[in-house]
């Protein structure tokens, strides 16, 4: 995309440095081909994503100055999101596009059995449709099961994530993982307090994830995740995004709301594959979940000013997961890769 970073600047670069030309959104996000994430973003305007992390989301650091592609698609905030409230947004794929402001205590009791602070009647607001939500949870689950995230796999269970590294010259300063499980949501962000390269070790945020949450899950059935029951799994086209015709010979299996199924490809002018001039992103379900593509990406080179914490499904009945994380202070410019 030109002028993506500023006057004579291109970018992103995906997390392979590779052009990929059309891609579906399932595999731009299983291998953080951040410019899909960018092209989604510049067609729907910035404000779109700006709007919905401050108003649907409750982000609470973002400035008016964030309000551009960099930014929004795939990070390059001026202060950054908290680990807390990222991990928060990221929940609302696993509880059917609900989302439920984030806490630290069940509820407080003082020394005579009197509840003085307590959240566990937290209502819920519907900030995404739940047939998006169930899409975009089965999307992410393929950076789990076999792109950037396998490190944070825990067999036996369902685990969709994201990973998010920012990059400064040569250096890479931050490492995200945020994942979820049909019983837990936790958020890793790693680096140091000043900015320093960690690139030899951007594994570690979801080893420590996987750590943490297989100790949390030691012990309890896997279930799968109960997801919104309009969603169809179908056959469908990689080279135009559309459901697989009788002639189309590069499929996938993707996942639907039955009541916005993409046209069926006609196996011929409707493939993209030969373009050679755009990495626009083509997409694998409906225009809704192209739409929150953007918002699903870690927002990396961030200054995260509160510990990490994880966000509790509201069906589970244990105390969550956290680590905590030191806060930084970075430059609000470097740009990122998955
Ligand atoms: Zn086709």
């Amino acid at each position: 995309m030109d002028n993506y970073f500023g006057p004579g600047q291109s970018g992103p670069n995906n997390a392979d440095n590779t052009f990929h030309s059309w891609t579906p959104v399932q595999k731009a996000l299983q291998w953080s081909y951040n410019a899909s994430s960018a092209q989604v973003c510049n067609t729907m305007g910035p404000t779109t994503s700006y709007n919905f992390l401050v108003n649907q989301l409750h982000f609470t650091t973002l400035e008016q100055s964030d309000n551009n592609i960099a930014a929004m698609a795939v990070g390059g905030q001026t202060r950054g999101v908290t680990v807390k409230e990222m991990t928060a947004g990221f929940q609302i794929f696993g509880n059917n596009g609900k989302y439920f402001k984030p806490y630290t205590f069940y509820y407080v009791e003082d020394h005579d059995g009197n509840i003085i602070q307590d959240n566990r009647s937290e209502s819920s607001e519907q900030v995404i449709k739940g047939t998006t939500a169930g899409i975009m949870n089965h999307i992410l689950q393929s950076v789990v099961s076999g792109g950037t995230g396998t490190a944070a796999a825990i067999s036996g269970w369902q685990i969709f994530g994201k990973t998010g590294t920012s990059n400064m010259g040569s250096a890479t300063p931050d490492s995200w993982f945020i994942g979820g499980t049909p019983k837990v949501v936790a958020g890793i962000w790693s680096g140091y307090e000043q900015m320093k390269d960690i690139s030899w070790k951007t594994e570690y945020c979801k080893q420590i994830w996987r750590s943490l949450i297989s100790q949390y899950l030691s012990g309890q059935t896997a279930v799968p995740f109960d997801l919104d029951p309009n969603i169809v799994e179908r056959t469908y086209c990689k080279s135009s995004g559309l459901l697989a015709g009788d002639s189309c010979t590069d499929t996938a299996i993707g996942y639907y709301d039955k009541n916005n199924l993409p046209a069926v490809c006609n196996g011929g002018s409707d493939h993209k594959g030969n373009s050679e001039t755009s990495s626009m992103i083509s997409s694998s379900s409906s225009s809704e979940t192209s739409s929150k593509t953007q918002t699903s990406s870690p927002q990396s080179s961030t200054s995260p000013n509160s510990g990490s914490s994880s966000h509790e499904q509201p069906t589970s009945s244990t105390p969550s997961p956290s680590s905590e994380v030191p806060s930084s202070s970075k430059a609000p410019t470097s740009s990122l890769s998955g």
